[in-house]
C-alpha cells in the first residue's frame, strides 16, 4: 500500500512537470557542444603529471567560468584540472535525499589528433554513408554505425575527416552543463542537491587518482561518458596484468657451446600455448580473454607482458591458474631457463558494488524511458573512471551521451542525442527528489 502511495505520488509529480511546459536553458546544448569541440584537450600517455597536458586548462577554466555565470556554487578548479561545483537543492528538505554526482571528461583520446577541430552538421540526415569533406577516405557507412538508421531527419555533427570530434567526452560536458542550466531557469523542476565533476586525462587513466571523492560530496555519480542513446552499464570486466620473465644465460655465440641458454626459445614457446579462441581477436560480448600485448625478446632475458579480462571474479581466476599452468609446462621443457609470473589487479567489475545500490540503475533506465528512449543495459569491455570510483566508495555507472565511434576521425553524434541525452540527466534528479 505505501508502495501504491508512492508510486502514485511520483506520478503525479512526473505528470505535473510535463504539464508544464518548460523554459528552454539560456544556451542549447548543441551551442554548448560545438563550442567546446573547439578547444584542443588531447591527453598524452606516459606523463608523469595530471593533467598530462596543460591545454586540459583551457576547457577546465572555461567550464568553470560557465559553471559561475549559470548559477552553479563553489565553483573551483584544482591543480590538477578538475572543475568541481555544486548546485544547491531547492527541497523543503534537501538532506532527506542523497548528493548526486555528475562526472564528465574533458580530455580526448591520444589516438588522434584533437587541435582544430572542425565540426561540421549535416542538416536532416537521410540516410546513406556520410564521407568527410576534407578527406574522402573516411565515409561513416551505415554497415559500420547501423544506428545511424536511427537518425534520419536528425542533425549529424561529425568532424571534417582530419580529427576526432571530440564527442568523447564534450558531450557529457554539454549535456550536464545543459542539465544545470535547464533546472536554474526552471525553479519548479524539483531536485536534491547536485555535485559536478569535470576531469582531465580519463583517456590515459591517470586523471582520477587525483579526484577529491570527499571534497566532491556525491554518495552516489554517474558518469556521463557513454555512446549510443539507451546504453546504460553498470558493468566492466575485472582486470589483472601478468609479466612472465625468462632468465637464460648470454654468452659470446663463438664460444658458446654448452653454456649458452637462449631465453627467447622458452618465451616462444609459451606464447604457443595460448588457446585461440581466447584471445581479443576471437571473443566478443560477455567472453573475456587473455592477450598478450608486449614483450621483450633477448637471450638473456625476454619477458612478456599479458592481459586478462573477464566479467566475473571466477573466469578471471581461471585464467590466471591457466597462465600459471602454462608457465608449469613450459618450464619443464626448458629446464635452464628461469621462468617467473607475476600477478597485478588493475582494476574489478564495478558491478560487485552496484549490485548492492540497485536504484542507481533503476533510476537510470526509468528516466531515459521518461525521455522517450528505450535503454539498456551493455557491459563495458574495458575500465571506466566509474569502476575506479566505485571501489574507492563512490558508487559511479555510466549514462549515455549519444555518440558513436570514439577515438577515431568517424565519431559523430546528433542534436537529439544530446538534446535527450540532457533531458534524461533531468527526469533523473526529479526521480531522486521523488523517491526520497
Ligand atoms: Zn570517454
Amino acid at each position: 500500500m505505501r508502495f501504491t502511495c508512492a508510486l502514485l505520488l511520483t506520478l503525479l509529480v512526473f505528470v505535473s512537470i510535463q504539464a508544464q511546459s518548460l523554459k528552454p536553458p539560456k544556451e542549447a546544448v548543441m551551442d554548448r557542444f560545438l563550442r567546446y569541440v573547439k578547444i584542443d584537450t588531447q591527453s598524452a600517455e606516459d606523463q608523469n603529471t595530471v593533467p598530462s597536458t596543460k591545454k586540459q586548462f583551457d576547457l577546465a577554466n572555461l567550464l568553470a567560468k560557465e559553471l559561475k555565470e549559470i548559477g552553479a556554487q563553489n565553483v573551483r578548479v584544482s591543480e590538477f584540472a578538475i572543475v568541481y561545483a555544486t548546485v544547491p537543492g531547492n527541497l523543503a528538505d534537501n538532506a532527506s535525499v542523497p548528493v548526486i554526482g555528475f562526472i564528465a571528461h574533458m580530455d580526448t583520446s591520444p589516438a588522434v589528433s584533437g587541435a582544430n577541430v572542425n565540426p561540421i552538421i549535416h542538416k536532416n540526415y537521410q540516410g546513406g554513408d556520410i564521407v568527410l569533406p576534407k578527406d574522402p577516405t573516411q565515409v561513416i557507412t551505415v554497415a559500420g554505425s547501423p544506428v545511424l538508421k536511427e537518425l534520419i531527419g536528425d542533425d549529424i555533427i561529425t568532424a571534417d575527416g582530419t580529427t576526432l570530434l571530440g564527442s568523447d567526452d564534450k558531450s557529457g560536458c554539454a549535456e550536464i552543463m545543459t542539465m544545470i542550466d535547464t533546472l536554474m531557469q526552471n525553479p519548479q523542476i524539483k531536485h536534491g542537491t547536485i555535485a559536478i565533476a569535470f576531469t582531465p586525462d580519463e583517456e590515459v587513466g591517470g586523471g582520477i587518482e587525483k579526484f577529491d571523492i570527499k571534497g566532491f560530496g556525491a554518495k552516489f555519480a554517474y558518469t556521463v561518458d557513454g555512446e549510443e542513446l539507451g546504453d546504460i552499464s553498470n558493468e566492466t570486466w575485472s582486470a589483472r596484468t601478468a609479466t612472465v620473465t625468462f632468465k637464460g644465460k648470454s654468452t659470446h655465440p663463438g664460444t658458446a657451446k654448452g653454456i649458452m641458454v637462449n631465453a627467447m626459445y622458452a618465451a616462444g614457446d609459451y606464447l604457443s600455448r595460448f588457446p585461440k579462441d581466447m584471445l581479443p581477436e576471437t571473443t566478443a560480448d560477455r567472453v573475456g580473454f587473455v592477450h598478450p600485448y608486449a614483450g621483450v625478446i633477448d637471450v638473456e632475458e625476454s619477458s612478456l607482458k599479458i592481459l586478462l579480462r573477464d566479467f566475473d571474479l571466477s573466469g578471471l581466476d581461471a585464467k590466471e591458474k591457466m597462465l600459471r599452468d602454462m608457465v608449469t609446462q613450459t618450464q619443464a621443457k626448458f629446464p635452464e631457463v628461469k621462468i617467473a609470473i607475476d600477478v597485478k589487479e588493475d582494476y574489478k567489475n564495478m558491478k560487485e558494488v552496484l549490485k548492492d545500490f540497485p536504484a542507481l540503475t533503476e533510476n537510470a533506465l526509468e528516466a531515459s524511458r521518461r525521455a522517450g528512449i528505450k535503454p539498456f543495459i551493455k557491459p563495458i569491455r574495458g575500465g571506466t573512471d566509474g569502476a575506479r570510483l566505485t571501489f574507492q566508495g563512490l558508487p559511479t555507472p555510466n549514462l549515455f551521451t549519444g555518440g558513436s565511434n570514439f577515438h577515431g576521425k568517424l565519431e559523430f553524434n546528433s542534436r537529439r542525442g544530446l538534446e535527450k541525452t540532457t533531458e534524461m540527466l533531468i527526469n533523473l534528479v526529479q526521480l531522486f527528489a521523488a523517491k526520497k
